[in-house]
């Protein structure tokens, strides 16, 4: 009996102690649960997102110790809240609906807006399936994203608006400008042409240069200005490649006499003869690199060489020229930001050369236009080589060239005929009269669209070049009214304008026949002239006008 007794005792001890010993591990176990849930619970708490799980009966099961405050500050209060007590009506709605979609789907997403303290607050809210009925939502407060994308359209909206208005003012700057200068440009240039006093002329030539510098000052402020609020179009036609070519030579023809310098010409067989491009921005580009190609030269060739590498498209080319001189050459330290605006080399040679540093930024921003591409290599005292590249350039057919160019000694001469000047400013159909110069033409000079109309009831002119802005009827609604008449819409009509915005081209396009820009210069009107009326080149000697 003892022995069973102490055997019972021995049995009940050890029994004791692994109890003692589980409730001792159950305590460890509990603690370690405490913690973890205590950590989770500091994790949900300072989490910046509201997380809480959804059951199938639309119940928020919160987290422990509750979210509060966090959504329009009654998400997640009350005993049991649904999601039809915490949110309104239109909201819930889109809980319930995104409940659905992400048990079927394991995930949904959507976003809601719930005003809080009178200001709309704006969520996103990201659903994950984690039971057969239920599932975890996080949503996250996006106010702040939203407001400062807001504020950053605002201040789009606001840069934009300052960017048209400086288009605007440069362009109205502009039109004030080349008015005077269509002037000084046209008499000094009849002067210089008509007066036989070397003095005189030598002055004349002076002005004429320093009017010709404030024009192109004038055009590549107002081209940068294009180019910088992404509003310079192109005008994409078939051009002959030659032709321009051959028109910038003879530009620097007298300069680069004057220097000395020999100027090569090298076309590659592949080059088309004709190919789409804006002919305007194409010279452009050309001619910028061959002013700078002369102007830094002072011995030695400049050298436009043009050749093609295949495309990838079909009917088109890869159209490569390189302007290369022997000049002053572009150290390494300055080739690295010649691209962008106001960069002019800083040495003591180049302070002698005029220039604002703008054209190579043009010709960067009209090749990125045209699809093209510039490079450069230079040594200084070298010389320099720019390379553009117009990517997928379509051949054009050979049709329509311009009138072949008269023969040395010859000049244009009209056949009798009959032009109206449309133009509320004296002085510029006086200058346009003196740069047309024949006597084989008679004119009709008026002052405003509405006595130009009254006048073409009677007399019919062979051309008509109309001012545009002229107080009132616009040279516009002149050229509707003109358009629509079927006796006088046959009329070439020329837009004969100070004016450069590029909304007012567009128009010009639809309604007129051509376009001349003040200051108008001699070359510009013969190829109107030559287009529209009848002529033929006569020597210089006979000449009748
Ligand atoms: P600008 O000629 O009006 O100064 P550009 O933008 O055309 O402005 O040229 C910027 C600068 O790049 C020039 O001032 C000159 O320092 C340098 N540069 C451009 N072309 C040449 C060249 N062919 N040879 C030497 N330097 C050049």
């Amino acid at each position: 009996m003892e022995n069973e007794a102490a055997l019972f005792k021995e049995k009940l001890e050890k029994e004791i102690s692994a109890r003692i010993k589980a409730e001792k591990q159950i305590e460890k176990l509990k603690n370690e649960l405490g913690k973890a849930l205590n950590q989770k619970n500091t994790i949900i708490k300072n989490e910046p997102d509201v997380i809480f799980s959804i059951s199938g009966k639309g119940e928020i099961i919160t987290p422990s110790p509750p979210q509060k405050n966090k959504l329009s500050g009654h998400l997640i209060n009350g005993e049991k809240p649904t999601i039809h007590s915490v949110f309104r009506e239109k909201n819930a709605s889109l809980f319930d609906n995104a409940f659905k979609k992400c048990l079927k789907k394991e995930t949904c997403q959507f976003s809601f807006n719930q005003r809080k303290n009178g200001k709309t607050n704006y969520y996103e809210s990201r659903l994950v399936k984690t039971g057969p009925n239920e599932v975890l939502a996080i949503v996250r407060d996006i106010t702040p994203l939203k407001n400062s994308g807001k504020q950053l359209k605002k201040a789009l909206k606001k840069a934009e608006e300052i960017s048209r208005s400086k288009s605007e003012f440069l362009a109205n700057v502009s039109h004030e400008i080349r008015t005077p200068l269509n002037a000084i440009l046209g008499f000094s240039q009849w002067l210089f042409e008509n007066s036989d006093q070397k003095q005189h002329r030598e002055y004349l030539s002076t002005i004429l240069e320093s009017a010709r510098n404030l024009l192109t000052l004038l055009n590549d402020l107002l081209d940068l200005s294009k180019i910088e609020a992404g509003k310079m179009e192109m005008d994409i036609h078939p051009m002959n490649y030659q032709e321009v070519i051959n028109d910038i030579k003879l530009v620097f023809q007298e300069k680069v006499e004057n220097k000395e310098l020999s100027f090569n010409i090298i076309t590659d067989a592949s080059v088309p003869d004709n190919f789409f491009m804006d002919e305007i921005r194409f010279y452009q580009i050309i001619f910028n690199l061959v002013s700078n190609a002369v102007k830094f030269t002072k011995s030695g060739h400049i050298q436009i060489s043009a050749h093609t590498k295949k495309s990838a498209k079909q009917n088109k080319v890869n159209l490569i020229i390189s302007i290369e001189d022997t000049g002053i050459g572009i150290s390494e330290k300055q080739q690295k930001n010649i691209f962008e605006t106001f960069t002019r080399q800083d040495s003591h040679q180049n302070r002698e050369h005029e220039g604002t540093g703008l054209g190579l930024a043009i010709v960067n921003g009209l090749l990125k236009k045209l699809n093209g591409t510039i490079s450069l290599e230079s040594k200084p005292e070298k010389g320099s080589m720019f390379t553009v590249t117009f990517f997928d350039v379509k051949t054009a057919p050979a049709d329509n060239p311009r009138v072949a160019p008269p023969k040395e000694g010859t000049v244009m001469q009209l056949e009798p005929c009959k032009i109206m000047i449309v133009d509320d400013i004296s002085y510029n159909k006086l200058v346009l009269k003196q740069i047309i110069s024949s006597e084989q033409v008679s004119y009709i000079e008026e002052s405003d669209g509405t006595s130009a109309l009254a006048k073409l009831k009677t007399d019919k002119p062979d051309i008509i070049f109309m001012d545009i802005r002229m107080p009132g009827i616009s040279g516009y609604d002149a050229a509707e009214a003109i358009k629509q008449d079927k006796d006088l819409k046959h009329i070439p009509l020329i837009a004969f304008t100070a004016s450069t915005l590029k909304d007012h081209s567009k128009q010009i396009h639809s309604l007129f026949d051509g376009y001349l820009q003040k200051p108008v210069f001699k070359k510009d009107v013969d190829i109107i002239l030559k287009k529209h009326l009848k002529f033929s080149y006569v020597d210089k000697k006979t000449e009748a006008g």
